[in-house]
């Protein structure tokens, strides 16, 4: 096959773009597309201070890469969850990527936070994986605000986006569907949230990883059988094999057409939360969620 843009020998093959490309090639269509996701959802200038949720995997790796490549005022911010199967290796990585490429990172131990995921698995009967993610959710933007940072960039690619996606519309989650999209303007103590990699996907991620020679962690967390994400992406890449191009388009629609249906359905937005007695944090209740998660670990 040869390269679409150059007639060399082509390395990647890109069915949803019905396209293939070498590797100098491919880099520039993947810079391409991070620069219109950019340019299209307005979510940060050069003016910004962004702080990027570096797990250590391929796609916040890839995320930091591209940006510090675009000349982005970027940092990094690895929590280490302490768990011993995953998270060593998840540090390291974003330790080596950061050193390597010259970019400040900043960690939070969940350990010395006291809040130590494998800890909270044993004692909160509830799923730990929407706790772990309300715990990150929760020190990412706290962090980004004590620190006068102006945006927070995570590494969600297409895929994860068009899981959710599915997640909401099979459970038709009014509010969570007018919440989704690439761009969460900052508002009521929440800083801005935006998922430049949203037009990409993981195959895609993982092909810039591979040739900018980016290691990146693939130690799975322990937590994450059978998460149903997991199974709709596997059901959408399926869908993905036999009509390329439909995980992006299903997406896009959703963008273009589908998400002004329920923009303003979610209660919680425009209301303005009140601080958490207990650690100032925006909340709409008298405590935040980290507070009650910290307050049932205490009471065992
Ligand atoms: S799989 Fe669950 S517990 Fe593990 S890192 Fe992800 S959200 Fe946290
Ligand atoms: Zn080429
Ligand atoms: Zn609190």
């Amino acid at each position: 096959m040869k390269c679409t843009r150059c007639k060399e020998t082509a390395i990647v093959s890109l069915p949803s773009h019905n396209a293939g490309f070498c590797s100098p090639c491919f880099l520039l269509f993947f810079q391409r597309q991070v620069q219109k996701a950019i340019k299209d959802k307005r979510l940060f200038t050069f003016a910004d201070r962004i702080i990027i949720a570096l797990s250590g995997g391929k796609d916040s790796l890839a995320l930091a890469w591209q940006l510090q490549k675009l000349g982005y005022d970027i940092a990094g911010l690895h929590i280490d969850l302490a768990i011993p199967q995953s998270s060593p290796i998840a540090r390291d990585h974003a330790e080596r990527f950061c050193t390597f490429n010259n970019i400040k990172l900043f960690i939070l131990e969940l350990d010395k936070l006291g809040l130590p995921i494998p800890e909270i698995n044993k004692k909160i009967k509830r799923p730990v994986c929407s706790i772990c993610g309300k715990i990150k959710r929760y020190y990412f933007n706290k962090f980004a605000l004590d620190n006068n940072f102006t945006v927070l960039a995570t590494g969600h690619n297409l895929d994860d986006e068009v899981a959710r996606l599915f997640s909401n519309v099979f459970r038709w989650d009014e509010a969570y569907l007018g919440d989704q999209g690439p761009l969460l303007p900052d508002e009521n103590g929440f800083v801005r949230k935006v998922k430049p990699l949203y037009r990409l996907s993981e195959f895609e991620t993982a092909n810039l990883c591979f040739i900018a020679g980016i290691d990146y962690g693939f130690s799975p967390c322990p937590y994450s059988k059978g998460a149903s994400f997991t199974f709709y992406k596997t059901l959408f890449d399926e869908l993905e094999h036999k009509q390329p191009g439909s995980k992006l388009s299903f997406y896009k629609g959703f963008l273009n057409r589908g998400q002004k249906a329920f923009s303003g359905l979610n209660m919680n937005r425009g209301v303005k939360p009140s601080p958490c007695v207990k650690c100032g944090y925006p909340t709409s209740k008298e405590t935040c969620g980290v507070c009650r998660i910290r307050q049932m670990m205490e009471n065992g």
